[in-house]
This record gives C-alpha cells, sequence and structure tokens, in this order.
C-alpha cells in the first residue's frame, strides 16, 4: 500500500459523522438518551482542528494520540470504546501497514474493544459491525463491499435486543431500532475504506 493520507482519512471520518450527526442522535433517541450525534461530532471535530499535528506523527503514534483524543472529547459510553479501539490499532500497527497487518492490527483493536466493553458481536453495540468488517477484511473483499458489509451490518442490529450500553435497560423494547453506535462504525469504516480504496 502507498502512505495513508492520514489527513483526508481524518477529513473523511470527520465530514461522515457531520453530515449524519442528526440522524445518529434520531437513533439514540429512540433507545438511548440522544446524545450520540453530538458526541461523536464535538470529538471528530476536535481530531479534524489537530489533524495537522496527527498527520506529522508515524502512523501508530498519530492513531494512539487519535484515540486519547476521542476519549477525552467524546464522552459517554462510545468515547472510550472509540477511543480503545484507535489506541489498540495504533499499537498494533506497523508504519506501513500492508493488507495483513491493517487485518491483525484491526482484530486486535476490536478485542481490546470487547474488553473495554465487556461485550461481545451479537449484543446490538458498535461491535456488531467491528466483527463483519474485519472478517471482510480477512475474506480479502474490496473497499466498496466492506463498505456494504459494514451498512449492512448496522441494519442487522434493528432486530436485535440490546445486552449492552444504555439500550439494554429497555429490554425487549430495544428490539426495531438501529444501534447508533453501530451505524456510526458503519459510517467511519465507509469513509476510511473509500478514502483508501480511492489510491488502491
Ligand atoms: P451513552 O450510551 O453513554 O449515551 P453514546 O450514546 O455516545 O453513549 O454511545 C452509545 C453506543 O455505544 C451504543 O449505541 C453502542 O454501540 C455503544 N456501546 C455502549 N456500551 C457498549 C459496550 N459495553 N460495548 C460495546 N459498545 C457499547
Ligand atoms: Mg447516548
Amino acid at each position: 500500500m502507498a502512505a495513508l493520507n492520514l489527513s483526508r482519512l481524518i477529513a473523511a471520518a470527520a465530514d461522515a459523522i457531520a453530515d449524519n450527526a442528526e440522524a445518529l442522535t434520531a437513533l439514540d433517541q429512540a433507545i438511548g438518551d440522544g446524545d450520540h450525534g453530538l458526541n461523536m461530532k464535538r470529538g471528530f471535530e476536535v481530531v479534524r482542528g489537530e489533524a495537522e499535528a496527527f498527520s506529522a506523527k508515524p502512523l501508530p503514534d498519530a492513531l494512539k494520540a487519535i484515540g486519547t483524543k476521542l476519549v477525552m472529547t467524546v464522552g459517554g459510553a462510545s468515547g472510550p470504546l472509540f477511543g480503545t479501539l484507535f489506541m489498540a490499532l495504533g499499537k498494533e500497527i506497523s508504519a506501513d501497514p500492508d493488507r495483513t497487518n491493517l487485518t491483525t492490527a484491526f482484530g486486535k483493536a476490536i478485542d481490546a474493544v470487547a474488553a473495554r466493553g465487556k461485550s461481545q458481536a451479537g449484543q446490538k453495540t458498535m461491535l456488531d459491525v467491528l466483527q463483519p468488517v474485519h472478517e471482510a477484511l480477512l475474506q480479502g473483499k474490496t473497499a466498496a463491499e466492506i463498505a456494504d458489509v459494514a451498512d449492512r451490518a448496522a441494519e442487522a442490529t434493528i432486530p436485535m435486543k440490546a445486552l449492552r450500553g444504555r439500550a439494554s435497560f429497555l429490554g425487549d423494547r430495544s428490539i426495531g431500532h438501529m444501534d447508533a453506535g453501530a451505524r456510526s462504525t458503519a459510517l467511519l469504516v465507509r469513509a476510511v475504506v473509500e478514502t483508501i480504496g480511492e489510491r488502491a
């Protein structure tokens, strides 16, 4: 892979969140407290504002710094979890990753999120998108296919009953709504793989 353009990745991710902040909030209003869109937008706009400084660092350090920043700025349950995802990715990724390294690092980062959240796929959370995306990476799927896998995985949280996070307080009433964190994860995945895929 040619060197990743981190500035472009940050801009694409922040745009995806900003463009969908209201929709994310609406999802969280249905089965949570309605702050997810604002939480994510706040964090990703701070990261966007410091994109130049992040991009000047080697990729592993940049991802760790972005993760730390997301923990500090996103808040809610999702801030520490997305923060963990990026920090763990930074710990495992190489400075110029090939697909194999990226896939392995992503898998370990997902394990770190699951450990932090005491959660696993099937509980109607961001993990229900992260895990199928990891499988798609392992299967050698293209950027466009991976983005579609992520969208479908977010949709697939609709019939699930939430077993983690605020939505789990609703029990069966959480059924029939998409998980907000799964949706934001799918938006981030599409933004990142499409940006990387453009130069493949
Ligand atoms: P809060 O629930 O504190 O208001 P957010 O609304 O920002 O935080 O984020 C909620 C999202 O976080 C959920 O939609 C879900 O995807 C994710 N989430 C919550 N708890 C967990 C957990 N234990 N493991 C994985 N993801 C979780
Ligand atoms: Mg919330």
